[in-house]
């Protein structure tokens, strides 16, 4: 467990280097791939979270409780104890060379190293006698100074001190940071670094990029922490600068290639099925609605493929305007598809839209189609030819709707629901499949040629989110992407009161259930986490919290759904509790997007300080959609983190889906806010949108001219910063 070398000198990355040729990848060289570790340019420009100063040594008794502190000693005495536990225990002196303080005369000061984990190699370097350098947090111990589990390793009077700071670099449990380091450093030293910005854009005041990056590895000991930690230093201001452009050139890259596709102008017919729609809803639109709706619209009339992004709170009303969206496609002779992240909230959508729409396509000879990843087989088969017929107009379900057997005869237009919960590969697979299937199957101009060109035709795209994105983000991730929002909720409905409760209230809050099912002949969810890495725990606990309220309440029925269960009894337990059989729905997060079922007047969320912000709101959006007054319950489990506190401190205050957003934005930062939470996904790694807005408008004014004028090397600054991730760009 000694400490590396900080110059590194051992390479450990040619091995990684060659692994294409060796065929067996070790451990850490997978991991280093997880991580987006894959050229030297990769390692390059995976930066140190902060820093440990190996470039001197404290001498023991100057050392305070709480510093984190190198020294050197001799090992006076080490031997296993037994009690309290077994552990190994140094007595580690100062060596005589160091230490000006131990006065002649006094004892040398001591240091007690504990480890409660040890090996074998342990014991062999902290041996009697042995002289070793060992780094950590300094502790007031019972028999005087002591450090637990310090990184240590065997030196000689000779050994040199670190001559820079050492890099402390986001690892993972299976990479080791002694590893990380050294290939890091080989990784530098040969990556290609040479500078491709023209003066005139290079930002001026700031180092190169070689330097900053020399810079940022291997700091002199001169260097300021506090500026090299907050990033304000000019070496992490050139990083970011840089980032940031090659985010912005890559951007208007995807902007004008998207500008050169053709769509087909979509029309709603007079007397058509749009106008038909609009006359058979049971409610009036929103001024919200009717105006995003003309929107929409307006660019499917368009012959540029529309690119669009409809936010709106929860219960604020994208169905109907995405069904109104159909309705144009359909009139116009195209077909639309409309897809969610999962199948009980596609089964949302094809029942109000069969409700809606089935009617008054019959009437025509067309249908909608079904297609989910539970339907199998002949009914599958049945569905995709509909599909390749156009006679199914509309086709809705998950992403089962895009696979490779599922041929449209004329796609239009395209409608994402819940956007942002479809996987990153989804979201990729869309869109190549949007952008013309291979055997040409969609793509044609139709019947009537709209535009009397030939070639192949793109369709329309609408994606929906109820998790509105800050404008900063869409502006900066999406820079042709139109955003519509719906910023009012239909009429009636009452605001959802939040109360947040300590566990210990359980049975208060089941008491309230009673009142609300008996009581009032209401609903009720009941929402358990489900965390990946606790499954079977977790699942346990939605079981038992089953079984507790089943006894709780006889005579009423209380279902269970998760995740694991098939999806044919998912839908089951569903339709009972949205026919209102059911009272009360004990359920993993499956329930979190979409589920209607307005007589619902309480959810109880356990376990809230384990979901994110967004996620409760979300889930929170599930009450308060009838005109019954609601309540969230959320019940915790302490103590608190201080982000678990803000975010349900955030959830109390306030309902508002934008303020929500910004407030999560604030708790989590963007990275995370996109969804994108493994480190080798997220597009801007260093720069901070809100904090760096003034290097953002610099990147920004700097793209175009770049893109136009050196081409080559905007193409060669993106590739070096963006390399693989290019993709993402387009999802
Ligand atoms: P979301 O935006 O969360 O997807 P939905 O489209 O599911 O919201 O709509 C929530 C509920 O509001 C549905 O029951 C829907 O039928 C209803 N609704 C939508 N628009 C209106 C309106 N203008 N007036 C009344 N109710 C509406
Ligand atoms: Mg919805």
């Amino acid at each position: 467990m000694s400490s590396s070398a900080p110059d590194g000198s051992t390479a450990v990355a040619p091995a990684a280097r060659a692994a294409d040729k060796a065929p067996a990848k070790s451990l850490p060289q997978r991991a280093m791939e997880k991580l987006g570790l894959r050229r030297d340019i990769d390692l390059a420009l995976h930066l140190p979270l902060r820093y440990e100063d190996e470039t001197k040594l404290t001498p023991i008794a100057e050392a305070r409780p709480g510093d984190t502190v190198q020294v050197e000693g001799v090992v006076r005495e080490a031997k296993v104890e037994l009690r309290p536990r077994r552990q190994f225990i140094v007595h580690l002196a100062e060596s005589l060379e160091v230490g000006a303080s131990a006065a002649p005369g006094r004892r040398r000061a001591e240091l007690v190293l504990r480890f409660v984990n040890f090996y074998p190699s342990h014991q062999k370097t902290l041996a009697a006698g042995a002289r070793v350098r060992v780094r950590g947090e300094l502790r007031g111990g019972f028999f005087g100074p002591e450090m637990v589990h310090p990184t240590f390793k065997a030196v000689d009077a000779a050994t040199p001190l670190a001559a820079s700071l050492t890099p402390v670099y986001p690892a993972s449990a299976q990479l080791p940071q002694a590893y990380l380091r050294k290939a890091v450093a080989s990784g530098l030293s040969r990556a290609p670094l040479d500078e491709l910005l023209p003066a005139r854009i290079a930002p001026t005041g700031l180092p190169s990029l070689r330097d900053a990056l020399h810079f940022l590895h291997h700091p002199p000991p001169s260097a300021s922490l506090a500026a090299l930690e907050d990033h304000s230093h000019p070496a992490w201001q050139r990083l970011k600068f840089e980032e940031l452009l090659a985010q912005q050139i890559a951007q208007l890259q995807a902007q004008r290639e998207r500008r050169k596709l053709r769509a087909p102008a979509l029309w709603a017919s007079i007397g058509g099925l749009h106008e038909r729609l609009l006359a058979v809803l049971p409610f009036q639109l929103t001024g919200a609605q009717r105006r995003v709706a003309e929107e929409i619209a307006a660019d499917l009339g368009r012959e540029q493929p529309m690119h669009r992004l409809l936010q709106g709170d929860v219960g604020s009303g994208k169905t109907v305007v995405a069904a109104l969206a159909a309705t144009v496609a359909i009139d116009a002779g195209w077909q639309c598809a409309l897809m969610a992240p999962t199948e009980i909230l596609a089964e949302q959508h094809f029942r109000k839209l069969v409700q809606w729409l089935d009617p008054l396509l019959a009437e025509r000879g067309q249908g909608i189609a079904w297609l989910t990843g539970s339907r199998k087989g002949k009914e599958r088969r049945r569905m995709v030819e509909r599909v390749a017929s156009g006679e199914a107009a509309l086709v809705v379900g998950t992403h089962a709707v895009i696979q490779d057997d599922v041929h449209f005869a004329k796609l239009g237009l395209a409608i994402v629901d819940e956007q942002h919960r479809f996987g990153v590969a989804q979201r990729l697979e869309l869109r190549r499949k949007l952008a013309g299937d291979p055997d040409g199957a969609n793509g044609q101009d139709g019947p009537d040629g709209p535009n009397g060109r030939p070639g192949t035709l793109e369709p329309h795209l609408l994606m929906m989110s109820a998790t509105p994105i800050p404008r900063t983000l869409a502006m900066t991730y999406f820079a042709d992407l139109d955003v519509s929002t719906l910023d009012e909720l239909p009429p009636g409905r009452s605001p959802v009161v939040t109360k947040v409760f300590a566990d210990n209230r359980r049975e208060d809050v089941i008491a309230r259930i009673r009142d609300e099912v008996e009581g009032q002949a209401r609903q009720v969810y009941w929402v358990c986490p489900l965390v990946e890495e606790s499954e079977n725990l977790d699942l346990q606990n939605a079981t038992e919290t089953h079984q507790h309220l089943s006894a709780a309440l006889p005579g009423r029925m209380v279902g269970l759904i998760h995740g694991r269960m098939p999806a044919a009894e998912k839908a089951a337990v569903m339709s009972l509790f949205s026919s209102g059989d059911m009272a009360v729905l004990v359920a993993t997060t499956v329930i979190e997007v979409g589920v209607d079922v307005p007589n619902a007047s309480l959810m109880v969320i356990e376990h809230a300080e384990r979901f994110g912000l967004s996620q409760l709101h979300q889930l929170r959006g599930r009450v308060g959609r009838g005109a019954v007054a609601s309540v969230c319950v959320l019940l915790y489990t302490g103590p608190l983190s201080q982000t678990g506190k803000a975010r349900l401190k955030a959830m109390v205050e306030t309902t508002d889906g934008f303020e929500i957003a910004r407030r999560d934005l604030e708790i989590r930062g963007p990275g995370e806010f996109m969804g994108s939470r493994q480190s080798g996904d997220a597009l801007l790694r260093f720069a901070d949108l809100a904090e760096d807005a003034p290097l953002l408008q610099r990147a920004r004014a700097a793209a175009p001219e770049l893109l136009d004028k050196h081409p080559a090397a905007a193409r060669a600054h993106v590739s070096r910063w963006l390399g693989g991730k290019m993709e993402y760009l387009k999802a």
